[in-house]
């Protein structure tokens, strides 16, 4: 007979699963860009970009403003040409007028040399500068029109972005590259050498950047790719090889869930190692679609992986033929609703309010467990049961409700909840 295992003498958790979650902050050089840091263990920064022409100033300003108070936290704008560039320091004096700091990155291509140097109140009023080293312009060229920009960026004390990406890579880099491949008694596969090109791209631009002295503390590295395992490759070799804070995301992410998807598996992934200090979800939206979506999703991405907390988010029981009602599916949605509504002002009155946990479940298999682990959670009734819904709060079931006003009802234990207890932890704070 086989001995019974001793688990008497077992820990309660393995040192392993106690262990788990995500890695520390990789420790990079922090940036400071306007009032947000990146990097040097910094939380990671959401940041997005707008779609509208720059050089119109009302709607550039709505639509930083809708990004801002979704929650984006850099927000990047298109620097095409002189129009665009003059009109961001009007943009920049709006949203100042509306309380709105958030720190606006130009994003140039081709022509940023001429733009930044003709337009020094947009050199100034930007808060960081996104440019791409393969649409920096060709040859010596290229090298000239980079040490402009830096130059530039160096005067007004501004940081940098070096943005390499998969679809505009530095040509003559690659070409070398491919070349000396082919003369390798064993080549790699053209894939391989490209990825190398990118992250060669970035990291070599850095180097010239820091050459002509823009400190370290004022770069931030990407190259984006738009296939999942190519982002993976590239930036883990870039975190390898380099500690200079990295922006993440994955570029051309595509529409709807492919999009959410491929970035989240991406970026998850390299999250999960402690690899990237400010994320962008690139979306492409519907026609006249919600811009502020990709922030949404980036805050549920980092928030569901446990890295930051941006608002309180409602675990909702999928649905199973155990429930043919709609009531808890409307419920979930229309209480997840109520709390981003509510939340810009619970945050200015009940500091933590991020963290609180709710539950909407759909009957009484896992109802009652899932609602006792959140702080408050109901548990409807599934086919067959009682009409009844009990709440829990704290772990205790604490009433049912029931009847047309269930709805109303659950949100005012909600509103209750948050008030008392994050009201007396702003109490408790200021005494
Ligand atoms: S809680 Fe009930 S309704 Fe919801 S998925 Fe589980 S068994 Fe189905």
């Amino acid at each position: 007979m086989n001995a019974a295992p001793d688990t008497a003498a077992s820990p309660v958790v393995a040192p392993e699963l106690e262990a788990a979650g995500p890695a520390p902050r990789r420790l990079t050089v922090p940036v400071r860009v306007g009032g947000v840091l990146v990097g040097g263990g910094a939380p990671v920064v959401v940041q997005s970009m707008t779609n509208t022409d720059t050089a119109d100033v009302d709607a550039t300003v709505r639509q930083v403003a809708a990004l801002a108070r979704g929650g984006s936290e850099i927000v990047r704008v298109t620097v095409d040409r002189a129009e665009s560039a003059a009109a961001l320091p009007h943009i920049k004096e709006k949203l100042l007028a509306m309380g709105l700091d958030t720190p606006i990155v130009g994003d140039f291509h081709y022509n940023g040399h001429i733009l930044l140097a003709e337009h020094p109140a947009c050199a100034q009023a930007l808060d960081k500068y996104r440019i791409n080293p393969g649409n920096v312009g060709f040859g010596q060229k290229r090298d000239r029109h980079f040490t402009t920009i830096v130059e530039i960026a160096i005067k007004h004390g501004k940081p940098v972005r070096i943005g390499a990406n998969w679809g505009s890579l530095d040509d003559e880099l690659l070409t070398r590259l491919m070349d000396e491949n082919a003369a390798l008694a064993r080549p790699a596969d053209a894939r391989a050498v490209t990825r190398e090109a990118l992250i060669r791209s970035a990291l070599i631009s850095a180097a010239l950047a820091e050459e002509i002295g823009l400190p370290r503390e004022k770069i931030i590295l990407s190259a984006k790719v738009s296939a999942v395992q190519d982002l993976i490759t590239v930036y883990s070799e870039l975190a390898r090889r380099a500690d200079y804070a990295l922006h993440l995301g994955l570029t051309e992410a595509g529409m709807g869930s492919k999009g959410i998807v491929a970035s989240t598996a991406a970026m998850g992934i390299l999250l999960q190692q402690g690899i990237g200090d400010t994320i962008r979800v690139s979306l492409t939206p519907e026609p006249g679609g919600d811009r502020t979506r990709e922030v949404t999703v980036a805050q549920e991405m980092l928030q569901t992986m446990g890295l930051r907390t941006f608002v309180p988010l409602v675990a909702a029981c999928p649905g199973c033929g155990r429930t043919t009602s709609t009531t808890f599916q409307e419920l979930a949605f229309e209480v997840q609703d109520y709390i981003r509504t509510r939340m810009p002002e619970w945050k200015r009155h009940y500091p933590g309010v991020e963290t609180l946990n709710v539950a909407v479940m759909g009957c009484i298999v896992n109802g009652p467990g899932e609602s006792k682990h959140a702080d408050i959670g109901i548990s409807l009734p599934g086919t067959g049961e009682f009409p009844t819904a009990p709440v829990y709060i704290d772990g205790k079931k604490a009433m049912t409700l029931r009847g047309p006003s269930l709805r109303e009802d659950f949100k005012k234990i909600v509103e209750d909840y948050v008030e008392r207890r994050f009201g007396i932890a702003r109490q408790g704070a200021a005494e």
